[in-house]
């Protein structure tokens, strides 16, 4: 009776089985690939180790949780160490700042690089701290889906204060209101990008995110970003979870309102609950394309976020300019935009984000060399003629990155691999290739993404970044808390 699947090895599928393990159920957790972590994951090319997908991680506090839950010490799973720099940022005008995870000093490097006085980026980031305040308990840490949810104090409290959000304008208009140094706003404007979103059509209620960074802190995990995914498949086997691998779930099986189980290679597996980790488009459109009259149609025409282009370059030379997180920005940043959202093609200078993870894990390059992860924005795959594009693109980005780094860039590539908007569907059926799940492009977004339960379908719960709260990897890991909230106690 207290049996559950949960399909997906996702960030949050494995969440979720620890925390309904703990709960007192029996988890198995069914993944397509023949490894776990979904887009969490990493692969080694002639030397090299990269982490495929996420290389930003905040709010550890998220995975440590999860081992204390389960009355075991995070630190003989997992480490992590904090970052004092955030990220470097190089401008096509010469302008190089570094962002510094105390604001303090932020501010004075800002100040001291750019036409921006102290008490602007200061003030930024007071408001930033503000939004966090009113939106954390009511957007984040519960589902807007539950009645109980609205009867908490402090949500209704937060309800009042809506006006202090700043949905009203967008990410870009309000970061204009503060500096008027485009150089700053550009800096700002980039976190539309932390959730696959566009700050020129986003509500400024995003502007959040710089406070998580600037508060809560940004963090390397001992090893690189996989042993995130590594060390919670850990905790789930020695927790008792069962994983099955090279194993895609075909079917949700529905019987008089309920989930009866899954079919799987043709065969009925039976479970009281069921977890989709999968991306709640193919939930629908696969897993229970049985059932049409259940499928919420609004909720899967919804706009998807932005998707990526990334070349993993071996680079057989060491840049002292380049730290973990570095930002080689576009010169006309809205003209960057239209052409993700708009024409859904790739702007001829893209903004260019490098992260070398073998500044703080050394192994992760032979000696004298780096591993370069090289991304861009792209827009969601719609069947674009994505060779064509990459190919165009794969020139713009070695052309600007050895204009600003004064090097050639070419030559230095000893091995490559590409993952692309297609290739990010195809290996963790993330619809169109979103990083994200949907866009945050409409201030009614937070309302609007799937709840981490069915409506329709009793014993039917969903996580992972395509439901509330939406994509990134802390969001994730909450919205396995709260399908663990909604769970009924065995
Ligand atoms: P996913 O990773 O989407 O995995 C879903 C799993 O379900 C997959 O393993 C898939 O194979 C499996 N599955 C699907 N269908 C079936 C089926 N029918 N049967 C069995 N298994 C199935 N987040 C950050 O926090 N910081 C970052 O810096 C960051 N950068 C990113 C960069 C890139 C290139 C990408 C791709 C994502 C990035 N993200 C980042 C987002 C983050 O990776 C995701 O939000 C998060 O990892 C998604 O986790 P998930 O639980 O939704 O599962």
């Amino acid at each position: 009776p207290n049996k559950v699947i949960i399909i997906g090895a996702g960030i949050a599928g494995i969440a979720a089985a620890i925390r309904l393990t703990v709960k007192g159920y029996q988890a198995e957790v069914f993944e397509a690939n023949a490894y776990p972590g979904g887009k969490l994951t990493e692969f080694d090319q002639q030397g090299y180790r990269f982490d495929a997908g996420p290389s930003l991680f905040t709010m550890p506090q998220y995975v440590d949780e999860l081992f204390l839950l389960a009355g075991k010490d995070p630190r003989e799973y997992f480490n992590y160490q904090k970052l004092n720099r955030v990220c470097n940022y190089f401008y096509e005008d010469g302008t190089q700042l570094t962002a510094y995870a105390d604001v303090n000093n932020l501010a004075l490097e800002i100040a001291g690089n750019t036409d921006t006085a102290i008490e602007d980026v200061l003030a930024h980031a007071a408001k930033s701290q503000k939004i966090y305040a009113i939106t954390n308990h009511v957007f984040l840490e519960r589902s807007l889906h539950r009645l109980k949810t609205y009867l908490r104090w402090d949500t209704l409290r937060s309800i009042w204060k809506l006006r202090g959000i700043d949905a009203g304008r967008t990410m870009h208009k309000a970061n204009k209101s503060f500096f008027k140094d485009d150089r700053v706003v550009q800096l700002f404007n980039r976190y539309a990008t932390y959730n696959g979103s566009n700050p020129y059509k986003a509500p400024a209620t995003l502007n959040v995110i710089p406070h998580l960074e600037q508060h809560y802190g940004t963090y390397f995990p001992q090893g690189g970003m996989y042993s995130i995914t590594a060390s919670l498949v850990k905790l789930a086997e020695d927790l008792g979870v069962k994983f099955t691998y090279n194993a895609a779930v075909s079917d949700i099986v529905v019987e008089g309102g309920k989930t009866a189980g899954i079919t799987l290679d043709g065969a009925f597996v039976p479970a009281n609950i069921v977890v989709s980790n999968t991306d709640i488009w193919f939930t629908y459109k696969k897993l229970l394309k049985k059932y049409p009259a259940l499928h919420p149609k609004k909720i899967l025409n919804q706009q998807r976020s932005s998707s990526a282009l990334i070349f993993y370059w071996g680079i057989s030379k060491q840049f002292e300019k380049l730290d973990l997180h570095n930002i080689f920005f576009s010169a006309d940043y809205e003209a960057e935009f239209k052409h993700i959202w708009e024409q859904k093609n790739i702007y001829h200078d893209p903004t260019i984000y490098l992260n070398v993870t073998a500044k703080y894990n050394p192994e992760d390059a032979p000696d004298g060399h780096e591993n370069w992860f090289v991304m861009i924005n792209v827009p969601a795959n719609e069947g674009q003629d994505w060779d064509t594009l990459i190919a165009a693109a794969r020139k713009n980005v070695i052309d600007k990155l050895t204009r600003l780094l004064g090097q050639d860039i070419a030559g230095l590539i000893q091995c490559e691999s590409i993952l692309d908007p297609r290739s990010i569907e195809s290996r963790t059926s993330s619809y169109q290739g979103s990083l994200y799940g949907t866009s945050s492009n409409n201030k009614f977004a937070a309302f609007l993404r799937h709840a981490n339960r069915s409506g329709k379908v009793n014993n039917l719960y969903c996580c992972g970044g395509s439901v509330h709260p939406g994509g990134g990897i802390p969001l994730c890991l909450l919205s396995a808390k709260i399908v663990s909230d909604w769970v009924p106690d065995v």
